[in-house]
């Protein structure tokens, strides 16, 4: 088994098989070996660290220049991802949605918001938007886990945390 590596870009036509954004000539990018393709799938460090922190950090150790600080690349992986997946919730970018669980407006905008998919029939899902509080009703979840998804999956401070807490 190969294992993956750190190197230079070595053109810009190599897109991140993380974020899908592309890597500048030049810049460092993570290789995953892929033993079925015999290829490597290339990232950004940032994105590399995310996927497999573990591969990650044996692959600073084998490269032979300065990656910089692995640290901070390995403390904003943790937040690769986080505002897209769900559930999570969002501040409301309008004031104009209706909540799919009662249906009343969610507002003012900038209000925290749910983004949730639900079942609105037997294997029919969609996503839509609620209020903080309507999360649980629509969610096949149980509170708990519900609380632990959304705090996992969402980009939100101390105090917008304690908000999900008290209000699901
Ligand atoms: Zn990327
Ligand atoms: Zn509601």
């Amino acid at each position: 088994m190969t294992t993956s590596i750190i190197e230079p870009a070595k053109s810009g036509r190599s897109k991140c098989g993380g974020c899908r954004k592309k890597i500048e000539k030049g810049e460092l990018r993570f290789g995953e070996y892929n033993d079925r393709y015999e290829s490597y799938r290339w990232y950004h460090l940032v994105c590399g660290a995310a996927l497999d922190a573990k591969d990650f950090v044996e692959a600073v150790e084998e490269f032979e220049g300065d990656v910089g600080d692995v640290d901070a690349i390995l403390e904003e992986a943790k937040n690769v991802g986080k505002g897209t997946k769900t559930p999570r919730v969002e501040p409301a970018p309008s004031a104009r949605a209706s909540c799919a669980a009662c249906g009343e407006k969610i507002e003012p905008k900038g209000v925290l918001r749910g983004v949730l998919y639900y079942e609105v029939d037997v294997d029919n899902w969609r996503k839509g938007n609620t209020h903080v509080g309507c999360m649980a009703e629509l969610s096949d979840l149980d509170r708990d886990d519900l609380i632990d998804q959304i705090l996992e999956n969402s980009l939100i401070d101390d105090e917008q945390r304690e908000e999900v807490i008290a209000e699901i």
